[in-house]
């Protein structure tokens, strides 16, 4: 083995399954440029969970739109960036290749499981035909597998379920039927979008266990978006949370659950109605997400901050700062008397 290949196998060892790098993803309408996705970083290990959590348009679909190869180009257009998985630039390979990646290395849930399914046919028939259309499985072998899949998401009666049609599964059922078709290829990488939106709050939880579940059994890594912070804690090692296409705070889960660097996260945190709380009003962050056409200046999220400081906060776009513990960071300018409670 020659030296040049020694130290490019080390470079593969010390690097993330995946590796999103200072992501820039503008939208062009014709009512002018959307800069949805503006400098995004972050990254997955093997095995591990990342939720990333934001207000709907914080850009956090878009991004896992772009990791999948399944944004709308046009109106969108990557600027700059990169989307590395085992070591390779997702966006300098050519379509056939990427098509190879999707579903069989990295595969997606998503929110509305209805419209994911083909109403016309059955579900066996519909995780069936990702088997043998991409692996050339026989459609006998194909469907015994099909089975086995809609068992392992827990479907009961699987084998005299596999006839039915969507419209005769309840919505959680149907969520996991778009499951068991997202794990048909075995992907290293599931990314579930919002995967229980759609579903009352009780068939939530069961969504959301299996998902832990699954991942504990097939030692698969995840990306969990999610609007609700509510979900993430059983799930997650990690939370990025995303607002105006940025990563404002990244911590580990029970970290961030604790003490928040981010005025964001802190007033994301404190709206979780609390039983210990019963009777006091609830806090609300004030105003409204910005338009991504028109960012505001200094720190995007200064105009609803209850901590800015002027002239600075409205003025200088603030960078990340390292916070005590391992990889967490904020994005204020204030994050280290944010977190320790001195910010006024
Ligand atoms: Fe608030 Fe200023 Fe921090 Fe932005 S930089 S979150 S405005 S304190």
């Amino acid at each position: 083995m020659t030296d040049i290949q020694i130290q490019l196998d080390r470079v593969a060892d010390d690097a993330h399954l995946l590796d999103v790098r200072d992501l820039f993803i503008e939208f062009h309408t014709r009512d002018g440029i959307a800069k949805v996705i503006n400098g995004v970083s972050y990254h997955l290990d093997a095995g591990e969970a990342l939720a990333v959590l934001g207000e709907s348009g914080s850009g956090k679909s878009v991004t896992a739109q772009a990791i999948m190869g399944i944004l709308d180009i046009p109106p969108g257009k990557i600027v700059s960036g990169q989307i590395c998985y085992n070591g390779r630039d997702l966006l300098s390979l050519p379509e056939k290749e990427r098509r190879q990646v999707r579903g069989k290395e990295i595969a997606m849930v998503f929110q509305d499981a209805l419209s994911a399914l083909n109403p016309v046919f059955p579900v066996g028939w519909q995780i069936s035909e990702t088997l043998r259309h991409r692996e050339g499985v026989a459609r006998a072998d194909a469907l015994r597998r099909a089975v086995e899949l809609m068992e392992l998401v827990r479907i009961p009666a699987a084998k005299q379920r596999l006839r039915d049609y969507p419209h005769e599964f309840s919505g959680g059922m149907r969520q996991r039927v778009m499951i068991a078709m997202s794990l048909a290829l075995s992907p290293k990488i599931l990314i579930a979008d919002e995967p229980t939106t759609a579903l009352d709050v009780t068939v939530q939880a069961q969504v959301m266990d299996l998902l832990a579940e699954l991942r504990r059994e097939l030692h698969m890594a995840m990306i969990l978006i999610t609007h609700d912070l509510g979900v993430v804690a059983d799930v997650a090692d990690r939370i990025a949370v995303m607002y105006a296409g940025r990563i404002v705070e990244h911590a580990d889960v029970h970290d961030l659950y604790a003490v928040q660097g981010h005025p964001y996260t802190k007033g994301l945190i404190d709206s979780i109605p609390r039983l210990d709380h019963k009777g006091q009003e609830l806090a609300t962050i004030q105003g409204l997400p910005p338009s991504l056409m028109d960012i505001p200046r200094g720190c995007p999220f200064h105009p609803r901050c209850p901590y800015r400081k002027d002239p600075i906060c409205s003025t200088q776009v603030p960078t990340d700062q390292r916070l005590a513990s391992g990889t967490r960071t904020s994005r204020c300018h204030f994050a280290k008397e944010v977190l320790d409670g001195t910010a006024a």
